[in-house]
């Protein structure tokens, strides 16, 4: 840590201190921080047949961070899609609190008294949905297609500041301690038509109310279809639970099955008690994963590399994050490499861009365009590209030792967000191999006379994200 960011925070301290709870620092100083502890608590009412949700949430979170806060950043991708009402109030421990829009999708909500390390506050957000059919990246996110509804980036979630962006994900997120959903429906439903992971409790065979309820996640989704049918398997002690309409699910869950039993092997056991799988109501666009959660569109659900590709998601996002806009590379690179390797087949990359390039390197709208097909697109830069990379540095440090070395990052970091630095910085302490040619030659963090790739984080920022993790190796 600089000393001028040391100096800055004992300050921060000491006049928080000396001058106790009415001190407020100029509004220059405006700080916040994604160094909390959550809890989620969303209490959910949808009618299916209209794809409305009435939901109000309950923040809860603990500032974990050295500095008192006076503001939080929520992002909420439902409103670039079109889909979210919010027109009343927020609260913070009970009194009406003022919040702003500072991009399309990232809600400022200030709080009213400075919330100082280790203080909790307590932030009831009362919003609700109308889902339509999303397009192009987000059928399996937030979406409504064939009379399946497809709940994910759907609720206001403690984020830094930041957008939706057409390429890549578009929501960065940190572990919470727990995100609740207690969902009623309109109309009863068959027990199986809700598929969360944690399921807590539903109905006996019909009925309107589901509770569901995951630890230690950075995000929560689940899926709706009246007509899906449940195929289960356990894993040691994981509760695979696949729910399709239009195939059966062995094959699916067979699929996930393999997948899981390999990368516990790899990288370590998969930690929480269940995994789902649920297949939404479009059939183009991409397939995507959420912690202890997979959304798979219709053309991929039975599809072999989609399905391990959105498992190994569950150790490379789920459970070590990352800056998923940042460096996308970091969980996109090593589920394609983690496919390939348990399928045991190659790639075929063409792309000439940084293996490193962040999401917005390819032109792209809020919830749309970009170019993710071609050899100068994101799918053979950001995965293709990582996988040659990454199989490039486990022949230099030998299989057993590029795994032992992963497997121990993993254990190090679960539940926390990781950078490409750090990573590396990891890999080339493990055994003597020379990497930093191999860096030099996929990463633009490396490349001589380039300013390391982290510097646009502005040392302002420095208090919404750790900026220990940015240092540069290179002098
Ligand atoms: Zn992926």
């Amino acid at each position: 840590m600089p000393v001028r960011r040391i100096l800055t925070l004992a300050l921060l301290l000491a006049f928080g201190m000396e001058f106790g709870r009415a001190w407020a620092p100029p509004t220059a100083s405006a700080a916040t921080t994604t160094k909390v502890t959550q809890r989620y608590s969303i209490t959910a009412t949808l009618d299916v047949a209209s794809g409305e949700l009435d939901a109000i949430e309950t923040l809860r979170l603990t500032n974990r961070s050295g500095i008192a806060i006076d503001h939080i950043n929520l992002s909420v991708i439902p409103r670039a899609l079109g889909y979210l009402t919010l027109d009343q109030p927020i609260t913070v421990d009970g009194d009406e609190a003022s919040a702003e829009w500072t991009t399309t999708t990232n809600l400022r909500v200030s709080l009213a008294e400075m919330l100082r390390p280790n203080d909790t506050a307590v932030l009831d957000i009362p919003f609700r949905l109308a889902v339509g059919s999303s397009r192009g990246a987000f059928t399996a996110r937030l979406s409504r297609d064939n009379g399946v509804l497809s709940f994910g980036e759907w609720f206001p979630i403690l984020s830094r500041e930041h957008d939706s962006y057409g390429v890549g994900d578009p929501q960065v997120s940190y572990t919470a301690e727990s995100i609740r959903l207690d969902l009623r429906t309109t109309t009863p439903l068959a027990r199986d038509a809700v598929a969360c992971p944690g399921l807590v409790s539903a109905p006996e065979a019909s009925g309107t109310r589901w509770v569901c309820e995951a630890d230690d996640v950075r995000d929560f989704s689940f899926v709706v279809n009246p007509r899906f049918h449940l195929t289960t398997r356990v894993v040691d002690e994981t509760t695979l639970r696949v729910y399709t309409e239009t195939v059966s699910g062995e094959v699916t869950a067979d699929k996930a099955v393999q997948a899981l039993i390999g990368l516990n092997q790899a990288y370590g056991t998969y930690p929480w008690p269940d995994l789902v799988l649920a297949e939404v109501g479009a059939s183009g666009g991409f397939s995507m994963e959420y912690p202890r959660s997979i959304h798979l569109t219709r053309s991929k659900v039975t599809d072999t590399y989609l399905i391990y590709h959105e498992v190994a998601h569950q150790w490379f996002y789920a459970q070590i994050g990352n800056d998923q806009q940042r460096e996308p590379w970091l969980d996109e690179g090593f589920a394609d490499f983690s496919t390939r390797w348990l399928m045991g087949i190659g790639e075929n990359q063409c792309s000439t861009r940084d293996v490193d390039s962040p999401v917005f390197a390819w032109d792209a709208e809020l919830i749309s365009g970009g170019d993710w097909q071609s050899c100068d697109g994101y799918f053979h830069a950001i995965f293709y590209k990582s996988t040659e990379f990454l199989n490039a540095i486990r022949a230099r440090m030998g299989d057993a030792e590029f795994f032992a070395a992963i497997r121990a990052f993993i254990e190090e970091h679960r539940h926390g967000v990781v950078t490409t630095y750090r990573l590396l910085d990891h890999l080339e302490d493990w055994n003597t191999a020379d990497l930093l040619p191999l860096y030099q030659a996929y990463l633009r963090a490396y490349d001589p006379g380039v300013a390391p790739v982290h510097r646009p984080y502005r040392p302002a920022l420095c208090r919404t994200i750790d900026c220990r993790d940015d240092r540069p190796i290179q002098p």
